[in-house]
């Protein structure tokens, strides 16, 4: 009887863990995927196609945050960030022995390439890397150890009750109410921006931009539109090279 009401609690929890993961950052990630898509080559997407059975990037892009409330995938949560204090930079940092972003991002590409990868050890990888590329993006996945990247800075957005990594990570982007569909297409049309191979280079980029929004917040208790405003440029700038790296790493894996 007991674990019964136990798997029933499970369930009902998960579930409800399952709609607002759903919600959080998902079109962020669904945008990048949908980028990455489009700047495939036909290799690439012919071997990903067999991967994963035919489901697009988009799709599977928000798979590894939906997992995080099964308890078997607890021994992944490391994966989804790196923590660095502001004054040094990855190569310095004490590394986390349960594994951190840059270390998971490394270990999928190394499983894609191999050659006697499963097809299912290559679509786990394959969805990791997908969301991984998403998430060290957003500078807060490389923010503090104190304040667990924001998530334990108390701020309103727009006058509700929120966080610093929730407002970054979500509540900004689904602020232009547009679609994944639709804000990629809108991303897509400024082809300029030149993207780097090297996921050193990315969380170095996040941890500029994230020392800043650090400084920046100090004093404010609430997000408000021009704040959006003021940041909108960087968030847009920074899901389209996210898209854009994500292709050139997978072009480069599926060669
Ligand atoms: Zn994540």
């Amino acid at each position: 009887m007991y674990r019964k009401i136990s798997i029933l609690f499970f369930i009902i929890v998960s579930q409800f863990l399952y709609s607002n993961k759903d919600i959080w950052g998902s079109i962020g990630h669904k945008v990048i995927g949908e980028i990455a898509s489009q700047n495939l080559s036909s290799n690439a997407t012919n071997q990903i196609e067999k991967i994963l059975d035919g489901q697009s990037l988009a799709l599977v892009s928000t798979w590894a945050d939906e997992m995080r409330s099964n308890p078997e995938f607890r021994k992944y949560d490391a994966w989804h960030y790196v923590n660095m204090p502001l004054n040094k930079e990855y190569p310095e940092i004490q590394k986390n022995n349960k594994g951190d972003i840059i270390q998971a991002i490394n270990k999928c590409i190394v499983v894609l390439k191999n050659k006697k990868s499963s097809n299912e050890l290559k679509s786990f990888h394959l969805k990791y890397l997908v969301h991984l590329v998403g998430d060290i993006h957003q500078p807060l996945h490389v923010g503090r150890f104190e304040d667990r990247g924001g998530n334990d800075i108390k701020i309103n957005f727009l006058g509700k009750a929120s966080n610093l990594h929730r407002v970054w990570d979500s509540q900004m982007i689904e602020y232009y109410k547009l679609d994944y569909k639709s804000l990629a297409d809108e991303l897509i049309i400024n082809k300029k921006i030149k993207v780097s191979i090297n996921p050193i280079d990315w969380s170095y980029e996040s941890h500029q931009k994230v020392k800043k929004i650090y400084s920046e917040i100090i004093g404010i208790d609430n997000i408000n539109p021009d704040y959006i405003a003021i940041n909108s440029p960087f968030i847009k700038s920074q899901l389209h090279k996210a898209g854009l790296t994500l292709a050139k790493v997978l072009n480069d894996v599926f060669k």
